[in-house]
């Protein structure tokens, strides 16, 4: 295989996210979005590596409009997806059951298989399959790999995995703990041991991805052992507009007491709950500002995010009996100095701690932030989910063709 690059792309219902990967350097080619598909106004954002970022708004109804649009804004930077040296075009998929442990090159029977996990993904899984479909479309002999976000933690032993609920009712609806966010937990658990100068397999870590979706991972020696998401990604953590966790009678409740219908309490609890519902507001920097000037409101959703957030700190701690690091990522992870401190603050008898300076310097790649002679290292560590996909990716085509060779 001649190639060196790969094109990842991440299809959501009315978005594509895509990048251009150079895997010799990992430099990242071109950066594009296209929004509101389908809707009115759709928008094309395109940056090239060695030019001017291009915008423009009309009417995209499609997906295939989407990647049509996408495949002629690189066409005018001369990376066209006709390009011999497109190896592969690597696809972020969401949910791959237990059936899906490593990327995967597409073919008839995963497509199949992607479609069938539509009922436990019903918002995410169809529009990845658009996304593959369409790429297909584009380039028939290319191979196209899904990546997917569940993979990583299908290491999960069965005692963290299983709900506690009748086993034949679980098994017979695929009802388990499958997590998601896996790309950015193997991401970056490797990432901080790596920051630590030591082996993956050496190193437990407690990841704590953090952005408008949240989840925490417990990691021990590279492999998964638990996670915050469940069946779907509303389990854990508070996140920007999801409850995370809430007693399953809730639901009941609502309904009986409430006469609110499923669809109703699934909208209530993954658009209108989490940090929006608490106080209004789901970006941690207006939360930030508000809480500084005195808003009770916005000070009490900060405090139910940092407590769940402790709770799973603690937790993993005793799942994994010995820890290295605690990684934060993702947009709040990455930027919210205030966060970092709330969430480890009182943990120093776990042997957590943060440094104050350290921890307010803003800075690009991964770093420490707890003091030099922490037990255990607090770590910023930022998060790159197309570098992970294109590099899954990358090795999966590379090795399918040595095979081929021999
Ligand atoms: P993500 O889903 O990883 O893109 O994270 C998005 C979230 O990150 C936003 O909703 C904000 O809450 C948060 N965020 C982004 N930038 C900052 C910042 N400078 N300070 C605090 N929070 C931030």
């Amino acid at each position: 295989m001649s190639g060196s690059r790969v094109l990842v792309l991440n299809s959501g219902s009315s978005s594509v996210k895509y990048q251009l990967l150079d895997m010799r350097d990992g430099g990242r080619l071109a950066v594009g979005l296209v929004e509101r598909i389908g809707e009115s106004g759709s928008r094309l954002k395109h940056s090239p590596a060695d030019g001017e970022s291009r915008e423009w708004n009309g009417s995209v109804p499609d997906h295939d409009a989407a990647l049509k649009a996408m495949a002629a804004e690189l066409d005018r930077d001369g990376l066209g997806l006709g390009s011999p040296e497109l190896a592969a075009i690597g696809h972020r998929v969401v949910h791959g059951g237990l059936r899906f442990t490593e990327p995967t090159v597409v073919d008839d029977a995963v497509l199949a298989e992607i479609e069938r996990l539509i009922p436990v993904a019903p918002l995410h899984n169809p529009a990845n399959l658009t996304g593959i479909r369409t790429a297909q479309a584009l380039r028939p002999d290319l191979p196209q790999v899904a990546v997917f976000d569940t993979a990583f933690h299908t290491t999960m032993p069965e005692s963290a995995a299983r709900y506690a609920i009748d086993v034949e009712t679980a098994d017979a609806h695929r009802v388990r703990r499958y997590g998601f966010h896996g790309t950015s937990h193997a991401y970056v658990s490797r990432e901080t041991a790596r920051l630590l100068g030591r082996a993956p397999e050496d190193v437990n870590v407690i990841v704590l991805h953090l952005g408008n979706g949240a989840s925490a991972s417990a990691v021990r020696g590279g492999r998964c052992v638990d996670t915050s998401m469940g069946l779907t990604p509303l389990e854990g953590l508070v996140m920007g507009t999801r409850s995370g966790d809430t007693d399953p009678a809730v639901i009941f409740h609502l309904m009986r007491v409430g006469g609110m219908s499923a669809d109703e309490i699934d909208t209530l609890l993954n658009k209108r709950s989490g940090l929006i519902g608490l106080c209004g507001d789901n970006d941690m920097r207006e939360i930030r500002r508000r809480v500084d000037a005195g808003d009770e409101r916005a000070g009490l959703a900060f405090d139910i995010y940092i407590h769940r957030l402790k709770k799973y700190i603690g937790a993993y701690y005793a799942v994994l009996g010995r820890v290295d690091a605690v990684a934060f990522t993702a947009g709040v992870g990455e930027n919210s100095a205030p966060v970092r401190e709330a969430a480890v603050a009182g943990l120093e008898g776990l042997g957590l701690a943060v440094d104050g300076g350290l921890n307010a310097v803003r800075g690009d790649g991964a770093r420490l932030i707890s003091p030099a002679d922490a037990r255990v290292a607090v770590a910023v560590v930022p998060t790159d989910e197309e570098m992970e996909i294109a590099a899954q990716t990358y090795a999966l085509v590379n090795d399918s063709g040595n095979q081929n060779l021999t």
